[in-house]
């Protein structure tokens, strides 16, 4: 029997067995959740854990992540494997003995889930360290859920740091957690998975007036109320329908009383797209129709776009070899196909640089109505824990190796 084949039949009992450290180490992050860029409490916990197991660990990296090595015994390629760190504003109801204990702030997006699982990772591969080979780097990557305009962090500093070099990485994976799913599923795209996303803000400057007099200003109330109209004709029209797209202003504000022309409305939104050249595109039809919109009114437009993430796309022979190797261990029937969604994820940022994949963990417990993230209401079944390790072990033990029938070989 080979080595890793061994290790297949072992890593799913010995997941099951690391539940409830997996589950003391969620609910004491979930206890106390930090927002983006504030994670020094949760970076502190990681660190020490992490030098505990005897791992190459360096702490700050692009604020408060932490990025630590696992030198297995033979030498060979670096497999990553990346878990986002922070939490959300959102006040959780106090109905659990582990909820958060910072007011207004809680895990809403299972970030708790993904460290505990990359850390019960980092427990059980150090057990099994002298089996295995080359170098598996743990990313522990702060701020994912966005930063305010123009401020950089997240995964695109961590990159920017470094963490996919020296050496360089060959491979990344990282999971999140869905409710969509039930626990025991895993969900997956072969290629696309999530949207690429700007921040847009429009800003129409008209001119002030007696409301009674319209003629002697110019509304900007209205010509944004025409912007948004002509806008979403971009959308049905102005693009390659077999790629989609989404153009939603979340914001608007303008005037300043019921019985004065509106000088200036400012919107905020966001365009996500599946396709580098159909975002171009949509900009570039998008100004056009507001310099036309100006022409005929006479007011003027100001539109920034700023591109906060890539689209996120699965390596196809990555996914390949990643399905192989979770079909060792889990049902097929659990291996669930999906589509690419609209939402987006930083991520990308790695998947630009190095071929990785990106799954989707079922934690909605049997009978459990249907629960979103960022909501708080969003509370997973644990038992994904140990789906999650299972798979996790599973890729960083195997990959870069070729699955044979039940098990694999090394090549
Ligand atoms: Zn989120
Ligand atoms: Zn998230």
């Amino acid at each position: 029997m080979s080595v890793v084949k061994h290790l297949h039949q072992d890593l799913a009992q010995r997941a099951a067995e690391l539940f409830p450290e997996m589950q003391r180490l969620r609910r004491d992050l979930h206890r106390h959740p930090e927002l983006s860029n504030q994670e020094e409490r949760t970076g502190r916990v990681l660190a020490d854990y992490l030098c505990g197991l005897g791992l190459t660990v360096r702490a700050n990296v692009a604020g408060h992540g932490v990025v630590a090595d696992l030198i297995c015994r033979q030498p060979g390629l670096t497999v990553a494997w990346r878990a986002d760190m922070d939490a959300l504003p959102i006040a959780e109801p106090p109905d659990k003995p582990w909820c958060s204990r910072n007011p207004g702030v809680m895990h809403a997006c299972g970030h708790d889930l993904h460290m505990a699982i990359a850390l019960g990772a980092a427990r059980l591969l150090q057990e099994l360290q002298e089996e295995l080979t080359g170098r598996i780097r743990f990313i522990f990557q702060p701020a994912e859920e966005g930063l305010p305009p123009g401020v950089v962090g997240g995964a695109e500093l961590m990159v920017r740091e470094g963490v996919l070099a020296d050496p360089p990485v060959s491979a990344i994976f990282g999971l999140h957690v869905a409710p969509m799913l039930t626990v025991g599923q895993i969900g997956y795209c072969p290629d696309i998975v999530m949207a690429g996303a700007d921040r847009l803000r429009l800003t129409i400057h008209g001119r002030q007036a007696h409301a009674a007099t319209p003629h002697h200003g110019i509304d900007a109330i209205v010509v944004a109320a025409q912007a948004l109209t002509l806008l979403q004709a971009v959308i049905s029209q102005g693009k390659d329908a077999r790629s989609p797209a989404v153009l939603t202003f979340g914001t608007i504000s303008g005037g300043s009383r019921f019985n004065i022309l509106a000088d200036q409305v400012v919107l905020e939104g966001t365009l996500r797209h599946h396709e580098a050249k159909v975002r171009q595109t949509i900009l570039a039809k998008t100004h056009r129709l507001l310099e036309g919109l100006s022409a005929a009114t006479g007011a003027r437009y100001d539109l920034s776009s700023e591109a906060l993430y890539p689209v996120l796309r699965n390596d196809p022979a990555l996914t390949e070899q990643a399905l192989a190797l979770l079909r060792t261990t889990f049902d097929p029937q659990t291996l669930v196909p999906m589509r690419p969604v609209m939402g987006s994820e930083d991520f990308s940022f790695y998947t630009q640089q190095v071929p990785g994949f990106y799954f989707f963990l079922g934690t909605r417990g049997p009978g459990v109505a249907s629960q979103t993230l960022h909501s708080p209401d969003f509370d997973p079944d644990e038992g994904a824990l140990t789906v999650g390790l299972t798979a996790a072990a599973l890729l960083l033990a195997g990959w870069g190796k070729e699955v044979k029938g039940e098990g694999c070989e090394k090549v």
